[in-house]
């Protein structure tokens, strides 16, 4: 890069706003043709040096400390680092990084990427005096890493397989703690479809494919027939994390993830070396999204764990019916057919039972005013036993009122009157209520409510029916 004089000034600025945010600038001065000299600048962005990008399998490295942040979160800035921060649908990695000459380790409880290019490690507990420069000796969490290798890999076998067998295409991957999915963009999806595609996936993972890592240029990746390119990155040589894709200090290049004759594409992500490293793919719920349809899925040893967890839970169910674990739902269906009808008898049942209770009680009250008054509060029956109590009441007999009350499970009450009465049912429950802390409401016919305490419910209807 050269420039003349005049703008030394900015290239200054531009030094030092660099040299704040962890980078290195070096101004030379050279002989030229401009008055006195030409600057040459060279400007060293403050990037850091993902290993992942090269190697996957690569679980501790050393590095040096670029920058300790205290607020809002403690955090380190290195200048290498084999930890993923969280992008293109991939979960962070965490791990540990000791300080050397210390007995410093922390915890690395999360990792994201700035838009410049920087890796930021944030650490469970705050740092005790640390200097830029200072060794450091990083540890992934290798179990977890090979899980979402597994799962990445999956997912862009499974991606192809759609692709290959229905031209379906991913829209977007989504890594869950507890499954995957990816967004199809397509209309309609059937069960043989997502079967088909399953089928295809696990005899890819069956032939252990190899699986590699390229970087191509943008013009190259145009030819080479890419299941997925990335829109261009924004600036020259710059942002890696975005779309995950560009190399750091490689301009425009694309990495490219190959499993071999089957799928190309480009990813930031970390990935098995071997189509057989990915262990298996279990596909699981479908269903109909906005932008298609959402397909969840497991790889690996999650697939494993997960077909467990079912395993477990089909036999617990199973030996509640004493029966094979395939027979449940029709054990299931059989028993649902059973509480039908058994709700149904129930319901005949309490409905003769309330007519005999009905005809009982009218026959045993003496007629006054013209009309027979029934007051009576249960102990032991539900809202809705005491309301149907109270229809046959008033349907059985032309000229009665029924005042009723239950004090357990819930304290309630119901107030019914044969049609023609010259009572207000729905007031007087209100008035009722009101005086014992509940609520209630209802028709001029029928009115039912509910009280919080069952204390005093039987006096305040004794007083009632004295006025009615
Ligand atoms: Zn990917």
């Amino acid at each position: 890069m050269t420039l003349t004089a005049k703008t030394v000034g900015q290239i200054a600025t531009f030094g030092v706003r660099q040299a704040e945010r962890g980078g290195k600038t070096s101004l030379r001065a050279q002989p030229g043709t401009f008055r006195s000299y030409v600057l040459a600048v060279k400007i060293e962005a403050p990037m850091t040096d993902r290993l992942y990008y090269r190697d996957s399998f690569l679980y501790d490295f050393d590095a040096e400390i670029r920058e300790a942040v205290e607020n809002p979160r403690p955090a380190l800035i290195l200048d290498r680092s084999a930890f993923y921060p969280t992008s293109g649908g991939q979960v962070h990695d965490t791990g540990t990084i000791a300080i050397a000459d210390s007995n410093q380790t922390l915890r690395v409880t999360e990792v994201s990427d700035t838009e410049d290019g920087r890796v930021v490690h944030y650490l469970e507990a705050p740092i005790k005096e640390i200097t830029p420069g200072t060794r450091v000796h990083g540890q992934i969490d290798s179990t977890r890493r090979r899980d979402h290798m597994q799962q990445h890999s999956g997912q862009h076998v499974l991606s192809a397989a759609f692709v290959r067998l229905f031209d379906m295409h991913t829209v977007s991957f989504h890594m869950a703690d507890d499954y995957c999915s990816i967004d199809l963009d397509t209309p309609t999806l059937t069960k043989d479809q997502i079967e088909a595609a399953e089928r295809l996936s696990n005899e890819i993972i069956l032939e252990n494919r190899p699986v590699e890592i390229r970087f191509v240029t943008r013009e190259e990746a145009g030819s080479l027939g890419l299941r997925k390119i990335p829109p261009a990155a924004p600036t020259e040589g710059g942002a890696p994390g975005f779309a995950g894709v560009a190399k750091p200090g490689r301009g425009n290049e694309l990495r490219i993830i190959d499993i071999r004759d089957f799928d190309l594409s480009a990813c930031g992500g970390t990935h098995v070396n071997q189509t057989g490293q990915i262990g298996c793919i279990l596909l699981r719920k479908a269903e109909k999204v906005r932008q298609g349809w959402r397909v969840e899925f497991i790889a690996g040893q999650r697939a494993v764990a997960t077909a467990r967890r079912d395993f477990t839970t089909l036999t617990e169910a199973a030996s509640l019916f004493s029966a094979h674990i395939y027979d449940v739902p029709q054990q299931v269906r059989k028993s649902l057919d059973e509480i039908r009808s058994l709700r149904k008898q129930a319901e005949q049942s309490q409905d003769e039972l309330a007519t005999a209770q009905a005809s009982a009680l009218l026959a045993e009250t003496p007629e006054a005013n013209g009309r027979k008054l029934i007051v009576r509060t249960f102990s032991d029956r539900d809202l809705n036993s005491i309301k149907l109590l109270a229809q046959k009441l008033t349907r059985l007999a032309p000229h009665a009122a029924a005042l009723l009350a239950t004090t357990s499970p819930q304290p309630s009450l119901v107030f019914a009157q044969s049609p023609g009465q010259p009572f207000d049912m729905g007031s007087l429950m209100k008035e009722i209520v009101a005086k014992l802390g509940g609520r209630g409401g209802g028709t001029k016919d029928m009115a039912q409510g509910g009280v919080p305490k069952p204390d005093g419910i039987e006096p305040a209807l004794v007083e009632l029916a004295k006025r009615l």
